[in-house]
This record gives structure tokens, sequence and C-alpha cells, in this order.
């Protein structure tokens, strides 16, 4: 439906900034809402377009050459493992892309009471206490007004200021999977889940990867055992500069050249930069709703999504410090349900308590709770159990010297308050501790109330839960 047609002087029910998990607000319960979506870039925002699902669309083929290549250690000898990258990124995006473009034209062509604006909004005055609206200002000077606004406005990528002003040829996770070729070399700057994840991707598909990193380990936020494991495989895998920083780039007749802070250079075919990622509240001009940005750049807002301006929420990384697309959703289903009840009185709670994450590199990483550092930070009373994949059967037959899995609980509620894996099917093996800390299931009932399949990869979290040695589980 064109813009025009169904809210007379633009005036909606409720203005969503923002198509990534904004666009899942609008379901049949507000089929009789007047609705807004505004979104500057590509209909679907990050996850879809540059972010959780094509980065793991290029993680699966390059898991499968890492086997192939692997292999041979078992007895299966799989030859040369070859890559075409122009056929993995053609089914990558022949699949994300047509998705996206439906998802765009359902909006504008199927749903009555919806309108899509391509373009960047911003907020133009404070709320109009007469009539209660609520004013955004689009570029092309277009006002649309509303009574409810969300903020699922997403994060970008950071770019460190002696790359970004270095006038050198740079891609980050916007760009750099639609290159044309598979680079023979390329520099990844950054050590976090971004950064490990197209380390994996490119080293398994064939290009040489150097790592340019200011710290001195990878996955920093994570459990120290874990970081470094996995620092220990990373470095054996790939080029990794430690406690060094881009100083200056330019680009040269076939790709870049760059400058590091120990007084060497790199040239290579192409630069990834995967510093981090900036929430984009600071691109709304929220001063004018009467709107700070936190200390880490974020909108602040309660347990039940609202912002400290009345009738505006907020969700997803604009505003949650975890920056994930599951918590983005969570956070969505929260504000949907408020947005139908009052701003007063809202029914539906965010819960933080126990959010998983997993970082799709080789092998995989995992996580959900405390590290044992903020266990300990935090008082409480721990026991903390390592298991290595190699200590349970399907270690052995995976002949896995790598893998492992470290619980933390609580001696005192006989809870797990953390768990951290590294190592083939982490993602999927988080999942048992999410749950337990989720539904507060004690250590000892989650060991010995269920059976666990012989000799499945989970025995290594069966063997770490009765290693903590709490109650009865034994
Ligand atoms: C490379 C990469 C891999 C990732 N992998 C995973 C993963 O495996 N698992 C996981 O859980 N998470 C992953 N994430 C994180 C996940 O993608 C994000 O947490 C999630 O997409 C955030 O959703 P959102 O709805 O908050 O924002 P987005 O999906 O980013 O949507 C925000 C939208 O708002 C639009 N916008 C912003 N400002 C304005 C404005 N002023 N006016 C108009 N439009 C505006 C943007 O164009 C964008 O489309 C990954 C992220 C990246 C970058």
């Amino acid at each position: 439906m064109n813009a025009s047609q169904s809210a007379p002087n633009n005036a909606y029910d409720l203005i969503i900034v923002g198509s990534g998990s904004g666009n899942s607000i609008p379901d049949s319960r507000f089929d009789d809402w007047s609705i807004a979506i505004v979104d500057q870039g590509t209909f679907g925002g990050t996850c879809l377009n540059v972010g959780c699902i094509p980065t793991k669309m290029f993680v699966y083929p390059a898991d499968r050459a890492a086997d192939a290549r692997d292999s041979s250690r078992l007895g299966v000898d799989c030859g040369a493992v070859e890559t075409h990258w122009e056929k993995i990124r053609d089914r990558v995006f022949g699949r994300v892309d047509a998705i996206a473009a439906n998802g765009l034209h359902y909006r504008q062509d199927d749903c009555d009471n919806i309108d899509v604006y391509q373009q960047h909004a911003q907020f133009v005055a404070p709320r109009d206490d007469d009539t209660g609206l609520i004013r955004l200002r689009l570029a092309d000077g277009t006002i649309l007004a509303a009574r409810r606004v969300v903020l699922a406005a997403g994060s970008r990528p950071a770019v460190p200021p002696a790359i970004a002003h270095s006038g050198a040829t740079f891609h980050t996770n916007d760009t750099i999977m639609r290159l044309p070729r598979l680079p023979e070399h390329i520099v990844i700057v950054g050590s976090g889940a971004i950064a490990a994840e197209f380390a994996h991707v490119f080293g398994d598909l064939g290009s040489r990867v150097t790592v340019v990193a200011r710290g001195d380990h990878f996955l920093r936020s994570h459990d120290e055992t874990v970081s470094a494991r996995f620092t220990e495989i990373a470095t054996a895998r790939w080029d990794v500069r430690f406690s060094t920083e881009v100083v200056g780039a330019s680009d040269t007749d076939d790709g870049v050249d760059i400058e590091l802070s120990d007084g060497s250079r790199i040239t290579a075919d192409v630069m990834l930069v995967a510093t981090g990622r900036i929430p984009n509240g600071d691109r709304l001009d929220l001063a004018k709703v009467g709107l700070t940005l936190d200390d880490s750049g974020r909108v602040p807002v309660d347990r039940y999504q609202r912002t400290a301006a009345h009738n505006i929420y907020a969700l997803g990384d604009v505003s949650s410090p975890y920056m994930l697309k599951h918590v983005a959703n969570h956070e969505s289903r929260v504000a949907a349900r408020n947005l139908l009840d009052y701003w007063d009185s809202p029914t539906a709670v965010t819960d933080h308590r126990a959010v998983p994450d997993a970082v799709f590199t080789w092998p995989q990483v995992a996580a959900v709770g405390l590290t044992e550092a903020q266990a300990r930070e935090a008082g409480l009373d721990i026991a903390v159990a390592v298991k290595a994949y190699g200590d349970v059967a399907y270690g052995w037959a995976m002949d896995d010297s790598e893998g492992l899995c470290k619980l933390i609980a609580d001696r005192h509620t006989g809870t797990l308050v953390g768990a951290h894996i590294v190592g083939e099917q982490a993602s999927t093996l988080i999942q048992t501790p999410t749950t337990a800390m989720s539904f507060d299931i004690p250590v000892a009932d989650l060991a010995r109330g269920q059976y666990w399949p012989h000799p499945a990869l989970q025995e290594v979290i069966e063997n770490a839960l009765l290693e903590l040695g709490l109650d009865n589980a034994g």
C-alpha cells in the first residue's frame, strides 16, 4: 500500500524504526493499528542480510572443508579440498536476498495497515502533550507522527579511526561476503566473535589469514579457560599479531598495504575490520524527545523495554547489552505485548537471566551465564569443573584433544551459574545448561534425574556436572 493511502497526514498508531527484529512486532494482534516501518538499509536488518544467517551459510561449507582436511588423521583421506567461492557466495545471497525482497514486498503489498519508508528517520520535537503525537523526520523531509514509537535501530560496525581515515579500501561484515573472488590473503582486524568466525570461513575456504589484534587473546568476553584454549588453537591455525594495531593503510595496485604499530607492514588482497559494533541510537537525535544514551552508547530501557520517554520503546542492539539476535527477538516479543497494554501497566517482562551465545568459528565456542572470574567477583561460593571432550567416549571417537566443557555452580543454591564450551557441537551442547539455568534445575537433578544417551557428546556435560560434587549428584 502507498504511504499516502493508509495514514492521513502520515499519522500512525505506531512507528517502528528498524526492520530487523522490529519487523516481527506487527502480527495479527496489530491488524487494526496503522503502522509505519522505517528502514534506511536493506529490509530485514543485520541478522538476515549481513549477520547471523549469511555468516553461518559461509561457516557451514567452511566446516565441511575443515572436516575433509582433518579427517585423514581418522583414516579417511578426502584428497585435495577444492572450494568454489562464487558458488558458495551465490548460494548464500540467492537465498538471503530473496527472503529480504519477499519480506519487503509482503509488508508493502499485502499488509493493508502497514507502510514502509526506506529512509533514515530521526526525532523532530518532544511529544506533543495535546495530541500525544511523537514526530520523526525522514531524510527527504517527510514528517511521520505516531502515538507510539519503537526503536529497533540496531548497530553498525565500529571502525578504528586509523583505518577509517587512511583512505585505504577496507571491508566490514556489510561488504566482505560479496567479494567477487576468494582473496589469496586476508587481514582481519579484531579478535572477537565476528573476527573469529570470518577467520575460520576464509582460512578453511583457502585464504591465507592474518589476524591483527589489540589485545593478547581471542574472545576476551568469554571465560578465561575457554578463551585461552581457543587462542591456543587459533594461533596454530592463523598468523596472529597480538598486542598490535593498524596505524596506517593504503591501497596498492592489487590490494592493500597495512602499517602496524610494531613497525611492520603487511600486504594483502583485502582487509576486514571486525572490531566491534556501535549501537545506532546516536543517529536518531534522541535529545529532541529528552532521551540520552548510556555510557556504552545504548538507549536505556527498563525491563518492559520502555525508554525514559513516554510511549517510546527500544529493543535489540540499539539498547541491549547482549547484541544477539535471539535476545533482540525476545525483547521484541516483550515490546509487542506491552504495546498492546497501557504504557503505565505493561504485562510482559524481559528475562536476561540465562542468555546463551555461540561463536561459529573452528572449533565452536559457546557460553551461558557467568565466567569464573565474574562468579568470584560476585562473591559466590562456587564449584568449578572442567571436562575434556577426550574424557568421554564420543571424544575418543573424534580423537579430540581440543574440546572442553567448564561448568560453574553456586554451592549455596546447588544450581549452575555458568557454562563454557569450546569444541565441536558447542552451540548445541550449550542448550542443556541454558535449560537448567532458565528453570533453576539443581545440578544433582540435571545430572541424575534424566538419561544421557551413551555415547553422545552430551556425556561431557554429564561428567562435568558430576565432577562439581554437589549434593548427591553421583
Ligand atoms: C557478522 C555478524 C554475525 C552475527 N552472528 C550472530 C549469531 O550467530 N547469532 C546471534 O544471535 N547474533 C549474531 N549477530 C548479531 C545480530 O545480527 C544482531 O544482534 C541482531 O541482528 C540485532 O537485531 P536488531 O533488530 O536490534 O537490529 P538490526 O537487525 O540491525 O536492524 C536495525 C535496522 O534499523 C535500520 N536503521 C538504523 N537506524 C535507522 C534510522 N535512524 N532510520 C531508519 N532505519 C534505521 C538499519 O538499517 C537496520 O536495518 C551477528 C552480527 C554480525 C554483524
